[in-house]
């Protein structure tokens, strides 16, 4: 059930305005960004981002997408992993500033097979995250660059992220799960 409302879509899409310029200054500009958007939520995102990126500077980063699920295997009532399920980058990351963009980061293996699979593809310059919610309870050592809102949450609550590409409309919610 809906607890409280996080963020409304002002205070999203200022979120967004900033993390763009974030993205911008800790880059010296957008020559050689490119963003990859995490399965469903993280590609509107990547792509809001993106269009930001290139009303500001005049260059839009190209865009890629991974599909990483989180998949229970059969073997283990509990473990959750995520698989890679499709990677969608139509460029060469070789030598790219490259800005993974994901809704909720939570224990950070999301994160870690993202990174896995980037790695897989060729050398980019650097790679830093970019989250709309941070909501801790990290397991691996991984930390966002990029941060709409930190949000300390118990493990027993839910994030729920709507945006209008995906949910027809927009705010981020804690639910008690
Ligand atoms: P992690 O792998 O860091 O545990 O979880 C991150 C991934 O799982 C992200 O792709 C994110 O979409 C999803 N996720 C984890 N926790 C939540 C949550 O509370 N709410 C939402 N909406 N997604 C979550
Ligand atoms: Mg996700």
């Amino acid at each position: 059930k809906a607890k409280s409302t996080l963020m409304n879509a002002g205070e999203m899409a200022r979120a967004l305005t900033r993390i763009a310029h974030e993205i911008i200054e800790r880059n010296k500009g957008a020559e050689n960004l490119a963003l990859v958007g995490i399965h469903t939520r993280g590609v509107p995102l990547a792509e809001r981002l993106a269009a930001l990126i290139g009303r500001f500077e005049g260059v839009t980063p190209p865009l890629g997408k991974l599909d990483i699920t989180l998949y229970r295997d059969d073997l283990s009532e509990i473990a959750l992993q995520p698989v890679v399920r499709k990677t969608e980058v139509p460029f060469d990351v070789q030598g790219l500033r490259v800005v993974l963009c994901d809704d909720v980061l939570y224990t950070g293996r999301t994160a870690r097979a993202a990174l896995g699979a980037l790695i897989d593809l060729g050398r980019p310059a650097v790679i830093q995250y970019a989250v709309l919610v941070d909501r801790g309870h990290r397991e691996l050592p991984i930390r966002a660059d990029f941060v709409g809102k930190n949000v300390p949450t118990s493990r027993s609550e839910v994030i729920k992220v709507k945006l209008h590409e995906t949910d027809n409309t927009e705010a981020v919610e804690l639910l008690e799960w």
